[in-house]
């Protein structure tokens, strides 16, 4: 029913914290918001590994009796929206797999480039995968006998995948992160002090997606964890292992739409740039107007940009219920466009008699803007002017984002921007451009991926397969 762009996946993880399982349960719920289907934790209490994981959202899998049985220091966790592999219990995430090197626990955000290729390489020399997930190639490349160490096995691995990843890794004793030599997805590092630490290090520190995570559990922000880097914790300190040269292409959508503007993710704030991204919509598709209004939640900080810099007063035209979810019940007689206006109403005393700007951060179908549009033509808007803040999407992305396929796209089924106007009824539609959006954030701009927009691939897919292109082995 949902007219918006899939999410992803999010990862927390902690080392040397008493209360492991809760604190890895608080960072996954601050990160519900990249994975709604399924949910995980695995705890080591440094011998063994126990883990929970079920469909659903966190609140949903774990009970506080869950939270408890989860005793350990060391954690690792996962929230999964599919984007390779069916969403079934078999591919939740953490997998926890035993090899001759001992038992390992894995998280992974992002999407493999190359796993067809690699598992097509294992199964022809006698290995089974048990998941359809791109993620677990990496348990295979790892359980080679030429590697003494998981620590060795990931430095000798990890140049051998291709893509999208930010990885946790958990072993009864130690917990690693890696990211991508182009840091698509952010992964943050930051520090917990409690009393009653373990050990003599007497350091706690938590490894998650966004900063939002380590703020809701109790950590403090200490770094990212850099592109191609390894990091390794243990009894002996945190270490820090290069394993590639970073070529940064960090995915520009996180800031746009996926990110929580609360968040920091590569060296900057999400909702400072949401705000830039809005007044420079404002300077680049001006209009005259009465009042700016974002599409809720998301649009809502880049209308207040728009809406500084145009000098046009910011309200708030659109109500969204946060209550229409996965257990709302459809009854018989209900279309499928009455759920969208079940979960939007516009504010008659906000738009009646003016001429509105909605700004949001994507344009997917267009059919739900399409209703947002007749809602506020109903409650009395005179005129309509839509503003985007990213270009039209028109290209796929091969790196974890679940796009709808081009014909679904309203910007690859409709060539110009005057058909999408004329489509969605509006006086008038204004996209930000692709320089626009590479104007507002502090990176040199070869730094980010704008594939889905510009066409150009940082890195160039090997296999080119849809999101159950692993179901059939
Ligand atoms: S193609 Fe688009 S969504 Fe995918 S990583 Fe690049 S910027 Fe992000």
């Amino acid at each position: 029913m949902d007219d918006s762009v899939g999410h992803h996946c999010g990862l927390a993880g902690t080392y040397n914290v008493p209360d492991a399982a809760a604190r890895c349960y608080m960072g996954l719920f601050a990160l519900q918001h990249r994975g709604q289907e399924s949910a995980g934790i695995a705890v080591s209490d440094g011998k063994q590994v126990r883990t929970r994981k079920a469909m659903g959202l966190v609140t949903e899998v774990f009970s506080k009796a869950d939270l408890d049985a989860l005793s350990g220091h060391i954690s690792i966790g996962h929230v999964r929206y599919s984007t390779t592999g069916s969403s079934r219990l078999a591919n939740v995430q953490p997998l926890t797999i035993d090899t001759a090197h001992g038992q390992i626990a894995v998280a992974h955000n992002g999407n493999l480039v190359n796993a067809r290729t690699l598992r097509d390489e294992f199964e022809a020399h006698g290995s089974i995968f048990q998941t359809s997930t791109d993620s677990e190639v990496i348990v295979h490349l790892l359980a080679q006998p030429e590697f003494r160490t998981y620590e060795e096995g990931l430095l000798g691995s990890l140049p051998r995948i291709l893509g999208a990843y930010s990885f946790i890794f958990m072993t009864p004793d130690k917990l690693m992160a890696a990211r991508d030599p182009q840091g698509f997805r952010p992964l943050v590092l930051g520090r917990i002090t409690v009393p009653g630490q373990l050990g003599s290090i007497g350091e706690g520190w938590m490894i998650a997606s966004e900063t939002c995570a380590l703020d809701q559990a109790g950590a403090v922000f200490e770094r990212e964890i850099e592109p191609g880097e390894l990091v390794v914790i243990d009894a002996e300190g945190l270490r820090s292992r290069r394993f590639a040269k970073p070529r940064p292409a960090h995915c520009m959508f996180e800031h746009v739409y996926f990110a929580r503007p609360d968040s920091r993710i590569f060296g900057d704030y999400v909702h400072e740039v949401r705000l830039r991204l809005g007044g420079r919509l404002a300077r680049e598709h001006p209009v005259q107007a009465d009042v700016v209004t974002g599409v809720p939640d998301s649009g809502n900080v880049a209308a207040q940009g728009f809406a500084r810099a145009s000098g046009i007063p910011f309200d708030f035209g659109f109500i969204r219920s946060h209550y229409v979810g996965r257990s709302f019940i459809k009854p018989e007689q209900m279309q499928r466009e009455q759920v969208v206006d079940m979960k939007f109403n516009a504010v008659r005393s906000v738009v009646d008699g003016k001429r509105v700007v909605v700004v949001d951060d994507s344009l997917v179908r267009g059919t739900t803007f399409r209703r947002q549009a007749k809602l506020l033509r109903e409650a009395g808007a005179t005129e309509i002017h839509l503003r985007i803040s990213c270009p039209p999407t028109r290209h796929a992305c091969y790196y974890g984002i679940d796009f709808l396929s081009r014909g679904e796209l309203i910007a690859g089924r409709l060539k110009t921007v005057e058909a999408i106007r004329e489509y969605l009824g509006i006086e008038s539609l204004g996209y930000l451009s692709v320089e626009g959006l590479l104007s507002v954030v502090s990176q040199p701009k070869a730094h980010y991926c704008t594939a889905c927009w510009a066409g150009e691939y940082p890195v160039p897919p090997v296999d080119v397969m849809d999101k159950l292109g692993m179901e059939k082995c």
